[in-house]
């Protein structure tokens, strides 16, 4: 019988750091920002982080990123299963939940692109906090946390014109 590989057979409070790290998409999506109302629902916007650059998909400044945004979220398994507004493609999430890492996972393509080439990162989708204003107008859709189906970032098509302001202020905004 085939081994199975890590994920399935290792809860994540068990795992090593190495295979914790390994889990990470590399999505992004935890770097946009989403918003909650008064009665608790969830709106994606396609706002993120002045820090996240959105070309690599990554923080730029990962090493100090809990100092300089307080606001950043260190993924634990506990967090993965309580965090509704966790991206639902969320590795720590899937498998918080009992589900099992998609095709398109680099773990499971090994290919660290496929989740680019997907469409299921927030690769060239989003505005930096810095220059996008008011978050309520930058609400893409609704997020419903306990739908595996629910990706408003991967299904949004952003508008990608460089003719675009926001687009511009935005790749004015890398690091
Ligand atoms: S949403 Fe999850 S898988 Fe994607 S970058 Fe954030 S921690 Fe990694
Ligand atoms: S500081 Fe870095 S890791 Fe934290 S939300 Fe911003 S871009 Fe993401």
């Amino acid at each position: 019988m085939p081994k199975q590989p890590f994920w399935k057979t290792t809860p994540l409070e068990a795992m090593t750091d190495e295979q914790w790290e390994s889990l990470c998409d590399g999505c992004g999506k935890c770097c946009v920002y989403k918003i909650e109302d008064e009665d608790g629902e969830l709106y994606q916007t396609d706002v993120c982080c002045q820090y996240f650059n959105a070309d690599t998909c990554q923080c730029s400044d990962y090493e100090n990123r809990l100092t300089l945004v307080p606001d950043c979220i260190q993924v634990t398994p506990k967090g993965a299963k309580e965090y509704e507004w966790l991206p639902n493609t969320c590795a720590y999430k899937l498998l918080a939940h009992g589900r099992d890492l998609p095709s398109w996972h680099p773990l499971v393509s090994g290919d660290p692109q496929s989740v680019h080439n997907e469409n299921r990162s927030a690769r060239n989708k989003v505005i930096s906090e810095k220059r996008a204003g008011d978050l309520e107008d930058h609400v893409i859709a609704i997020l419903i946390p306990d739908d595996p189906d629910s990706d408003p970032l991967s299904d949004f098509e952003a508008d990608i014109n460089p003719d675009n302001p926001s687009n511009q202020a935005s790749k004015n905004s890398k690091k």
